[in-house]
């Protein structure tokens, strides 16, 4: 019937258009992309695929330039592993406390809002390491405005540090850099600055445009500076936001509480959120029951740039989905069901991954030749363990690659790789994926197979590959 409409003919006409192609179906039967692509040839249409995302996309109306006012800058520390991006967090959630406000920021919420000794803001995304700005970018979303990149002066630019630097590039989110640790004796925080150097990436005190400042984010020596820069940063983009109309905004990260419920953090981009408000999510809709800042008291409104955790959600949507305020729970329920529905016949179009099974049955059919593993274990005697034993399953049919192999659990990173890998798929030993990795990986259609036997992980890739290669003879 929607495809009736849409083409203008009547739908009896197509049903016995579909009938005459042997294909019977009801008025509302959903079709599968093969035969939406014949029928409407045969009535001399073309057809083009939508995105879910793109089709359920809800358009907000552009502000009066009158309504706008400042909001505070959104911020997100990226750096390599122990150079201080946890510690410089903490420093700020902790001073923050000591500069007056009421309530310590008790909880971790994925973002948190602070006010300097001058009464400006800042909200910090609490989630060191770039996997939430990396998965958020994935889902399209910016929620960053400006990205500090931690290094420290005792040690140099890092494979990490180029990628955050590149992250943030591609992203068009202005960067400071932060030289940390500049209280240790080994300090050097001007070979820091000729890495940067190296990498095009001239500071200003050595003339360039970056700004850059030392810190201690132990002793806090230099962070004020670090956060005036930042604000300065903020300045110059003009952050704007209209405080008096429906929320928009993006979910930080989703959970289910044993006693609350599905529990999310989002973070107002434009407008007001209140309680009672129905949103709609992703996939998942509810109206508002409470709402929590990260200093656990109850809120009834969050305003641009405030994290809160709402409560009333049927559902978790994934970090990076973004929001909005529906009129009627019935709007909302509709367009999730909607979304809900496109998105498996998505998947069911579109599956990148496929599990073992899936790839015997494809290695039957003579159309598969690479199997690519994200090896993850506690050690790295394992890690190369499983990847030395795994590579020398190759076959002339099946080459196995490691495309990953780290220690470390499975985290969201590691199945963005597997999904955009050919035939991707994880094999952790030791170590289980994150909740949210989990979730990413149900969502993506990654499969993730963990052991705590070695020779379970090879014995069931050997066994798998055996039985795809009996299929072939
Ligand atoms: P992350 O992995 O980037 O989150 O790094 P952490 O914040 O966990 O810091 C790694 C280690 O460096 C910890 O032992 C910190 O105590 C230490 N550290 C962080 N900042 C400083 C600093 O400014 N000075 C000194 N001396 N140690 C620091």
């Amino acid at each position: 019937s929607e495809l009736a409409t849409m083409m203008d003919v009547p739908v009896t006409k197509l049903i016995g258009t579909l009938m005459s192609i042997g294909v019977m179906v009801s008025i509302n039967q959903r079709l599968d992309a093969e035969t939406i692509n014949m029928v409407a040839e045969e009535f001399g249409f073309s057809t083009e695929y939508v995105s879910a995302e793109v089709q359920n996309a809800i358009t907000e109306e552009a502000d009066d330039e009158v309504d706008l006012v400042e909001r505070a800058p959104i911020v997100t520390v990226m750096g390599h592993v122990d150079h201080g991006k946890t510690s410089l967090l903490d420093y700020v959630r902790n001073t923050n406390v000591i500069a007056g406000e009421a309530g310590g920021i008790t909880q971790h919420i994925g973002a948190y809002n602070v006010k300097l000794a001058d009464g400006r803001r800042i909200t910090f995304l609490d989630t060191p390491g770039h996997e939430a700005f990396t998965a958020m970018r994935a889902r399209g979303t910016q929620v960053t405005d400006i990205a500090i990149i931690i290094i420290a002066a005792d040690d140099s630019v890092m494979p990490t540090t180029k990628e955050a630097i590149a992250h943030a590039q591609a992203a068009n989110v202005p960067m400071v850099f932060a030289i940390n640790k500049i209280d240790k004796p080994g300090a050097n925080p001007d070979k820091i600055r000729e890495d940067l150097a190296q990498m095009n990436l001239l500071v200003e005190d050595w003339g360039g445009k970056y700004q850059c400042q030392e810190i201690s984010a132990k002793s806090g020596l230099g962070v004020d500076e670090l956060m005036e820069k930042v604000l300065l940063e903020a300045e110059m983009l003009e952050l704007k936001a209209n405080p008096n109309r429906k929320a928009t905004g993006s979910i930080i990260e989703a959970s289910l509480d044993k006693g609350r419920g599905f529990v999310s953090t989002v973070l107002v981009s434009n407008g007001t959120l209140h309680v009672g408000d129905i949103v709609i999510a992703g996939t998942y809709y509810g109206r508002v029951k409470a709402m929590f800042n990260e200093r656990n008291q109850r809120v009834q409104q969050a305003a641009p740039s405030e994290p809160v955790i709402i409560l009333g959600l049927n559902g978790a949507p994934s970090a990076g989905d973004s929001f909005h305020i529906m009129e009627t729970e019935q709007e909302a329920r509709e367009i999730a069901n909607k979304r809900q529905q496109l998105q498996r016949e998505q998947s069911l179009r579109t599956t990148k991954t496929l599990s073992l099974e899936e790839i015997a049955h494809r290695i039957a059919l003579g159309e598969f030749h690479m199997l690519n593993l994200i090896v993850k274990a506690d050690t790295q005697g394992s890690v190369e363990a499983l990847t030395d034993s795994f590579i020398k399953l190759s076959t002339e049919k099946v080459e196995v690659k490691v495309i990953q192999g780290a220690v470390g659990a499975i985290s969201e990173n590691d199945v963005m790789l597997a999904s955009t890998a050919e035939n991707g798929m994880i094999v952790g030993f030791n170590v289980r994926p994150s909740v949210a990795a989990k979730k990413l990986a149900e969502n993506e259609g990654v499969e993730i197979n963990t052991y705590s036997v070695i020779y379970d992980a090879i014995d069931d890739i050997t066994a798998a590959m055996e039985g795809m290669l009996d299929k072939i003879k």
